[in-house]
């Protein structure tokens, strides 16, 4: 029909749908919605977690078209969510082997994303008591202060839970750290499924002539508690940093900042140091992951030159 003929997103709207006539809140209710097609003219893609101005809402059949797309405090592009408000990184302690460099590499990434984000290490129960409290002081010098969880004896998972209330929430790590075994301990299996299902937010792509074509789906999952909504698809298991430039590199790594702020001058004395000896640096190379720093620099550099 007329509907599957033309690209179908499904939105939600929070509670707050526009109308037309003005801002009516109805919780929870799912419309389907075609995107207006000036919308699509102007390439503003309505992404997940986008909130979205509705009209000509029909409350019956549920269904409206999409107006207009509100400014995004966040977008990423892996998986493809607006308004993400919060990151969980996460690692294993064992099995795969918590690798230094490769979380450097994360943190970098999601320094680099501008989103509040919090570091979990799960499989605490591989490992010994003093294997845990290793790292832990190791991640204390590099400025960062982990969760430590086990999704198998579900230890440390109500915190998470606390963390990610009220918001949208990522939940990013290599492979096999248990990524998708924490998205399905934190959602509320008390819930029956069917309620959940409705409650989901979905990217739905329909082309007639092409028969029925679904892109990488991405669905929010409400979390229980709250209004919480938690991505069930983990992001950037490979940290690409395209938006990591060489002249603020440094700025990604907590104790870079921490040595700049301390410095009696304020900071390097040239604005754009790169902390590669150059003269009264602040940073120098007297620090733990200087080394990581170094190998991200020429990897960020090497890119550059190619651009
Ligand atoms: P993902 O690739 O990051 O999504 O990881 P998965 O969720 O698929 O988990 C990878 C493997 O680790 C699975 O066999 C899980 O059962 C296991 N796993 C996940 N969490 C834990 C944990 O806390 N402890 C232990 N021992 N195994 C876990
Ligand atoms: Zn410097």
């Amino acid at each position: 029909g007329e509907l599957a003929s033309s690209e179908l997103d499904c939105a939600q709207q929070n509670g707050q749908e526009e109308n037309g006539n003005g801002v009516e809140a109805r919780q929870g209710t799912e419309l389907l919605c075609v995107v207006r097609a000036l919308l699509k003219k102007i390439k503003r893609r309505v992404l997940v977690g986008d909130r979205v101005l509705v009209s000509g809402i029909d409350w019956i059949d549920r269904r409206g078209m999409v107006e207009d797309v509100l400014d995004r405090y966040s977008e990423i592009a892996e998986p493809p969510v607006a308004n993400v408000e919060h990151l969980l990184v996460l690692f294993s302690l064992d099995r795969p082997k918590l690798d230094p460099l490769a979380l450097s590499r994360f943190l970098v990434e999601a320094e680099s994303t501008g989103i509040p984000f919090t570091l979990v290490l799960n499989k605490a129960d591989m490992v010994q008591p003093e294997d845990i409290d290793r790292w832990k002081e190791k991640l204390a010098e590099w400025g960062y202060k982990p969760l430590i969880c086990s999704v198998s004896t579900l230890s440390g998972i109500a915190p998470i839970m606390g963390l990610l209330k009220d918001k949208i929430s990522v939940v990013v790590g290599p492979s096999g750290v248990g990524k998708s075994s924490l998205i399905n301990a934190l959602r509320d299996d008390a819930e029956d499924h069917e309620k959940f299902e409705a409650l989901q937010v979905s990217e739905v792509s329909l082309r007639s002539g092409k028969g029925r074509h679904t892109t990488r789906h991405v669905s929010l999952l409400r979390l229980p508690g709250g209004d919480g909504l938690l991505a069930d698809t983990p992001g950037f298991s490979q940290p690409s940093l395209a938006k990591v430039m060489s002249a603020t590199l440094g700025e990604l790594f907590p104790e870079v900042r921490a040595k700049q702020e301390a410095s009696a001058t304020g900071g390097c004395s040239f604005a754009n140091c790169l902390h590669v000896g150059e003269p009264y640096c602040a940073v120098g190379s007297d620090w733990d992951r200087y080394s990581h720093y170094l190998g991200l620099l020429e990897e960020v550099r090497k890119r550059e030159g190619v651009e």
